[in-house]
């Protein structure tokens, strides 16, 4: 084998390892906008209701408040944190002290962040 086709083996050979090693650390997780502090993290406080739901910070609200359930109305949704693995909505309880763990799968819960 020749000097030159050598080179242009083991260059070939970086630059794709290179390209799958950025295409690792930059893939985005399937729920990647969610976690960033843009989003508010809700749950309903009526019991026989308990959605969660998410809220863009800087959307038109429209004239409704963003801790009213777009559900079933009720007025005073808990802050929440969303869990990045199986989207359990966990309620921030009195106190603002919240789960640090999700109590479905177990996973690192994000902080919750301050409204304002
Ligand atoms: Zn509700
Ligand atoms: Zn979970």
């Amino acid at each position: 084998m020749s000097k030159p086709l050598q080179i242009i083996i083991v260059v070939l050979c970086l630059g794709a390892a290179g390209y799958l090693l950025i295409n690792f650390m930059t893939k985005p997780s399937a729920t990647s906008n969610e976690g960033t502090p843009d989003y508010l993290h809700f749950k309903c406080g009526n019991a026989e209701c308990g959605l969660g739901y998410s809220w863009k910070r800087g959307t038109d609200t429209g004239g409704r408040d963003i801790d009213t359930c777009p559900d079933c109305g009720t007025i005073e949704a808990s802050r929440a944190a969303k869990c990045q693995e199986c989207g359990l909505y966990q309620a921030m309880s009195g106190h603002g002290a919240y789960e640090k763990i999700c109590p479905q799968c177990g996973a690192d819960l994000p902080p919750i962040r301050e409204q304002k």
